[in-house]
């Protein structure tokens, strides 16, 4: 016997787990089936963000950074502490609790919205009346019916050709946060988000990390001053980055790992590493879903063709995060994911791509929401900028980190908000004022005119946006 819902969400992500409750809060049936199992076989709900993404990265990027203030800091403060040393295990320990706990309150919230949760791998059968026929492999096979089905199956760690993913010697971000010990000498291919902030980790943790990346311009999605910037302050710490490399070959055959490319200049290189994170993009996931059952569309990328809406080539079928179009970031999976659960319960859910904003966890951190100088320039806007460094921020210089700036750029007849690109301590948290503000179109001088509390590194918002009209107090 089937079981009958009116919503089946497939993953248990942030695009799953999140449609699934949305929907039941607007009265639906929910059912949410995810595979994701922990090392006993339980489930581990949360998908590559809770297991192997944006938690247990920041909880290492966390550990690591009060690794490095107690080592070359904390003399500064007075603070002596004799020697300081790094139980790895134990690190790795406390991440892994905080994932568990990501996985168990998840559960818990399928619970208290009386989702129906499924544990295993879901694939489509058939079309029926009313909607679709879903399997469920896990410990026991369950078949259920739903009217309406939401794919929020994720995405996998793209491999470089030829070079498998063995999380020994080569790694995905799924091995790059289990490191067991750390490694006298780490190899990086990609200088993205997922490889400045894995190299980040071990960097502060006395491994010498090489980072090779094929583009020529460092960060080429970021504002160019912000990006130039950042690259000082990796420069300055020591994490190599070299741009515009070619992989020749890379060779696992010994202990270690060898890399051999050709640099910049077009000569031949050779980087010996004892273990090696790829980080070079992720490929959408539809493994097992047997998408070709009923016909859903997939294109020549493996992403699941959506319109604007999510909505699939089939009716009743949509897709959200990244198994669709769009940037690969747990919260856009989340705001599509709302979206579709509102659409499906007759509302008028909407995305908007234009106020998404981008992060990158390294000390100092990288945070923007709109449009860059270059993307203005390329498309003839006339705009102003401002800028405002936070060595003039007193909290900053209070804290011990005056790295960075913040940038407005606003248009240069409305002053409406363009774009807010900053680099600098705690700019993940500020980077919300800049998205608020630009959801509600404001002006550079509307935030130039609200009081911001003193001491605070919001300050430097405030003053970045008295910059665009060249009016700073403090600098
Ligand atoms: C190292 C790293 C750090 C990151 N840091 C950030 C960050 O700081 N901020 C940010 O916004 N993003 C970050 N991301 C990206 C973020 O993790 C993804 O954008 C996000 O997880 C996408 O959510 P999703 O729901 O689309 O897919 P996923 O999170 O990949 O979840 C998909 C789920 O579906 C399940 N599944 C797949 N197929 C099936 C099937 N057939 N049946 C049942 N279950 C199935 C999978 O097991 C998985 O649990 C990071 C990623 C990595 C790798």
């Amino acid at each position: 016997m089937s079981k009958q819902f009116d919503v089946i969400v497939i993953g248990a992500g942030p695009g799953g787990y999140i449609a699934a409750i949305r929907a039941a809060q607007l009265g639906k049936n929910v059912a949410c089936i995810d595979a994701w199992s922990t090392a006993a076989g339980t489930p581990a709900p949360g998908g590559t963000c809770t297991n192997v993404g944006c938690i247990p990265s920041k909880a290492l990027l966390q550990s690591s950074e009060h690794f490095e203030h107690a080592k070359l800091h904390f003399g500064e403060h007075g603070i002596s502490t004799g020697e300081v040393a790094i139980d790895v295990p134990k690190m790795i320990a406390r991440k892994d609790a905080i994932v568990k706990q990501n996985n168990d309150g998840i559960l818990y919230l399928f619970k208290k919205n009386k989702v129906t949760f499924f544990h295993g791998l879901a694939s489509f059968v058939k079309a029926v009346e009313g909607g679709y026929e879903i399997k469920v492999a896990g410990k026991s096979e369950e078949t259920l019916v739903g009217n309406q089905i939401v794919v929020a199956t994720g995405s996998n760690a793209r491999a470089l050709p030829g070079v498998p993913f063995d999380e020994e010697k080569v790694l995905s971000n799924d091995g790059a946060l289990r490191i067991g010990a750390a490694p006298k000498k780490l190899g990086l291919i990609g200088a993205g988000v997922i490889g400045l902030e894995m190299g980040s980790v071990w960097r502060r943790l006395g491994t010498e990390v090489t980072v090779l990346e094929g583009m020529d311009k460092f960060l080429p999605a970021v504002d160019e001053q912000i990006a130039k910037e950042a690259k000082k302050a990796f420069d300055k710490q020591g994490l190599k980055i070299e741009l515009g490399v070619k992989i020749s070959n890379v060779d696992t055959s010994g202990a270690g790992v060898k890399v051999e490319y050709t640099n910049a200049k077009g000569e031949a290189q050779t980087l010996e590493v004892d273990k090696l994170i790829v980080s070079i993009g992720r490929t959408a996931n539809t493994n097992g879903l047997n998408a070709e059952a009923v016909g859903l569309k997939v294109d020549e990328r493996g992403m699941i063709v959506v319109d604007d809406e999510c909505k699939t080539n089939l009716p009743g079928v949509w897709a959200v995060g990244d198994v669709v179009r769009g940037p690969m970031l747990a919260h856009k999976a989340e705001e599509e994911a709302v979206a579709v659960a509102e659409r499906i319960a007759g509302q008028h859910g909407h995305v908007n791509f234009a106020t998404l904003p981008s992060v990158i966890y390294t000390s100092p951190e990288v945070a923007w929401v709109g449009r860059n100088e270059q993307q203005l320039k390329e498309q003839g806007v006339k705009y102003k900028a401002g800028t405002f460094p936070f060595l003039a921020n007193g909290r900053a210089r209070a804290l011990g980190d005056t790295t960075g700036m913040v940038k407005f750029l606003a248009d240069a007849e409305t002053d409406e908000i363009l774009g807010v690109h900053m680099v600098g301590p705690m700019v993940s948290e500020l980077i919300s004022e800049a998205v608020v503000a630009m959801e509600f179109k404001a002006s550079s001088e509307d935030i130039a005119r609200i009081c911001h509390a003193h001491p605070s590194l919001s300050e430097s918002t405030k003053e970045a946006a008295l910059a665009v009209d060249k009016r700073t107090l403090n600098f």
